[in-house]
């Protein structure tokens, strides 16, 4: 029985020292492999082709999302797997709190100011009457609600299925969820509800004024209705860490909009020791017969 590893080769060799350690029995390979009909577990960033691979088991995505991947595509009794490194949601924390705090504080506002050396204050809002509602309350959404909590903003959350939380309004319902949130933070998986959902509609349904902080993914985004909505004013500012598309070009205009600060899908990074902990959990939990950690729901697509 093999794994196949067909991501970063220094990744490789991290995930190799950790599967010699605790499962020696599971011939490990890198990019290829001798025997194909051996390979029961795939770790990959996109599907290869997996008619070569008739006794696969899991797949893998080195990464937290799995939208990369056709999951029609992909054999109904091959289970998908998405990454989970607690590291992940820790630094997604520190990103949702820095961009939230940009958008709070208008840091836009003030580098605009520096580079005219203007001295000068701009309005301000008590955090207390600062609605920051977040999009997604999943695994990443949750822990950057409790991230936030210190600061003392009005925080709700929007999820498809109801959730409850304490100190948090929380909505199924989007119209009733946007009317009431000043920073919208998206951390919505991508999926067919969700592409292009952060649109011209969805802008218009915030109040006035209102920022984006979009850590999702790109393909969520239109970025011209984006534009028009900060150009007329009704949205003030805007975090991105995805865009779309990614790269996004040297020449695309969201890249000089004064009221947008764009970072390159860096949010957060997986970490190589735990993304191979990870896994190893998973390929055991496989040759046990159970389901591996972070399996996802292939009715949902995440
Ligand atoms: P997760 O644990 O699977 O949670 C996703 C949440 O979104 C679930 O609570 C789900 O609701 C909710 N949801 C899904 N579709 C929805 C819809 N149409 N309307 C309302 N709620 C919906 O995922 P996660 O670990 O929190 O990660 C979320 C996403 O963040 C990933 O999919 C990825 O795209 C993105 N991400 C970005 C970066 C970055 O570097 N920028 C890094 C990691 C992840 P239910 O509970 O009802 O299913």
């Amino acid at each position: 029985m093999a794994l196949l590893f067909l991501s970063d080769a220094a990744r490789g060799e991290v995930f190799r020292a950790a599967f010699a350690k605790a499962l020696p029995q599971v011939a490990f390979h890198v990019q290829h492999a001798p025997d194909p009909a051996a390979v029961r577990w795939i770790v990959t960033w996109t599907c290869p082709d997996l008619s070569l691979y008739p006794n696969l088991e899991v797949i893998f995505s080195v990464g937290a999302g799995v939208d990369q991947f056709d999951l029609s595509a992909i054999p109904p009794q091959v289970q998908i797997v998405r990454m989970l490194d607690p590291s992940i949601a820790q630094q997604m924390c520190g990103y949702v709190t820095m961009a939230v705090l940009a958008m709070h504080r208008d840091l836009p506002g003030y580098l605009a100011q520096q580079a005219q050396g203007l001295w000068q204050d701009r309005p301000a809002t008590p955090a207390a009457q600062r609605r920051v509602g977040v999009m997604g309350l999943g695994q990443l959404g949750l822990a950057a609600l409790q991230a936030l909590r210190p600061f003392g903003f009005a925080l709700s959350g929007y999820n498809r299925s109801a959730r409850q939380i304490e100190g948090v309004a929380c909505f199924t319902d989007l119209p009733a969820f946007l009317a009431q949130t000043d920073i919208a933070v998206c951390l919505l998986p991508l999926t067919q509800d969700t592409r292009g959902l952060l649109n011209r509609e969805l802008f218009a349904a915030l109040p006035a004024g209102a920022r984006l902080v979009h850590a999702g993914r790109g393909a969520q985004l239109v970025s011209k209705d984006l534009i028009a909505a900060l150009d007329s004013g009704h949205l003030a500012g805007a975090v991105l860490d995805v865009t779309n598309p990614e790269p996004l070009p040297p020449d695309a205009p969201l890249w000089r909009h004064p009221k947008v600060i764009v970072t390159p899908h860096i949010a957060t990074r997986t970490d190589d020791h735990a993304a191979a902990a990870h896994v190893v959990a998973g390929v055991g939990a496989s040759l046990a017969g159970q389901i591996p950690p972070g399996a996802i729901d292939r009715s949902k697509g995440y």
